[in-house]
């Protein structure tokens, strides 16, 4: 290992934490749905399994962006013991590669910026669907990735108060934190309080069955689903989706394993009732049309976002000389 500028870089988890802004995954996600949604960017098909030991599933998510230049993949999954051993209990590593030899370009820590790009992706969300008189932000959700959510949601609207909601309470002190850290007021209500008090509520939580009901959500609030990642899993009345105009990061994943696959397999709307975002940051179709309606982002989580904000977290280390090399 060395930190002449040669070689594969090894960008640490350490030092995308000292890298990689806010700002700069915003960016990098934003420009990588738009990419997504001109066909200039594509994710390849998902792989995850469940491999039989410690309980883990375990995949990878790959794709190529090219206006970005950027090719590699996102390999990891979920260990739910990890927790015990003080370990986070998402792992993944993002390998880069030259899109022009197929080299081995870089390694790149992809814990912390898995929770940096879910977030990006939202704030993506609320930054082009929320109204903009937007006061009230709900958070449905207290774990690893809700602060991250919170953060990057309150950079996007002039958000007066915080509501929050969490089926295990003990770990509400976790918004509660990051809200005393930014001086923004913060309650803890039930779930059908949140929705008559937010202009927009993530939902970012494990559930297997809706949280939260159609009938609770006021007209003009704009939802970010962003637990829902895999088959099964469901945060919102599938309802709801048919009176909202629904976004996504990826319309294949969206209904398939995202908040939309409940929806689309009662029959309720159509693959075609589904808006990429990147068409809505692009300018090719429409985001919000008015103040009284209800848009819904499912954010699946692609890999292109991790791609794009990794090789951002790359670049940054690599020019502000805290990349190591090696040379296989
Ligand atoms: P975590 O385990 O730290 O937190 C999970 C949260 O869900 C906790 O607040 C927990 O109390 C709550 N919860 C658990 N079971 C529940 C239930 N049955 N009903 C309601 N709430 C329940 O996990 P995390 O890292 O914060 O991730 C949260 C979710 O986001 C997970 O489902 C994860 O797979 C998903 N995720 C999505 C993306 C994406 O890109 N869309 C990226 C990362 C994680």
């Amino acid at each position: 290992m060395s930190n002449s500028n040669t070689g594969v870089s090894v960008i640490s988890e350490e030092v995308c934490q000292k890298v990689m802004g806010r700002k700069e995954a915003f960016v990098a996600v934003e420009n990588v749905f738009a990419a997504m949604a001109k066909k200039t960017a594509y994710n390849f098909p998902v792989i995850r399994e469940a491999i039989g030991h410690a309980d883990a599933l375990y995949g990878f998510k790959s794709g190529f962006d090219r206006d970005g230049m950027v090719l590699g993949l996102k390999s990891g999954g979920y260990w739910p013991g990890n927790i015990e051993k003080g370990l986070t209990n998402h792992q993944s590593t993002v390998i880069l590669f030259d899109p022009e030899t197929g080299k081995l370009k870089s390694l790149v820590g992809g814990n912390y910026l898995t929770a940096v790009r879910t977030a990006a992706s939202s704030a993506v969300s609320i930054a082009h669907l929320a109204r903009k008189d937007s006061k009230v932000l709900g958070i449905v959700g207290a774990g690893h990735q809700s602060t991250f959510q919170l953060r990057a949601a309150v950079e996007q609207r002039n958000f007066e108060k915080i509501v929050g909601w969490n089926i295990h309470p003990e770990k509400m002190s976790n918004l509660t934190a990051v809200c005393q850290e930014l001086g923004i007021p913060f309650e803890s209500l039930t779930r059908e309080e949140l929705c008559a008090q937010s202009d927009v509520i993530i939902t970012i939580t494990s559930a297997f069955e809706p949280l939260l009901d159609k009938a609770w959500v006021k007209p003009g609030t704009h939802i970010a689903c962003m637990g829902t990642d895999t088959k099964g899993k469901q945060e919102v009345d599938a309802n709801l989706l048919v009176g909202a105009t629904v976004f996504t990061d990826e319309l294949a994943q969206s209904i398939t394993i995202g908040e939309a696959q409940h929806a689309i397999g009662k029959g309720l709307i159509k693959e075609s009732d589904i808006t990429p975002i990147g068409e809505v940051i692009n300018g090719s179709k429409l985001g919000r049309t008015n103040d009284e309606e209800i848009t819904l982002f499912d954010g699946t989580g692609v890999g292109l976002q991790d791609l794009a904000v990794a090789s951002a977290a790359a670049s940054l280390a690599e020019a502000q000389g805290e990349a190591t090399y090696f040379t296989l």
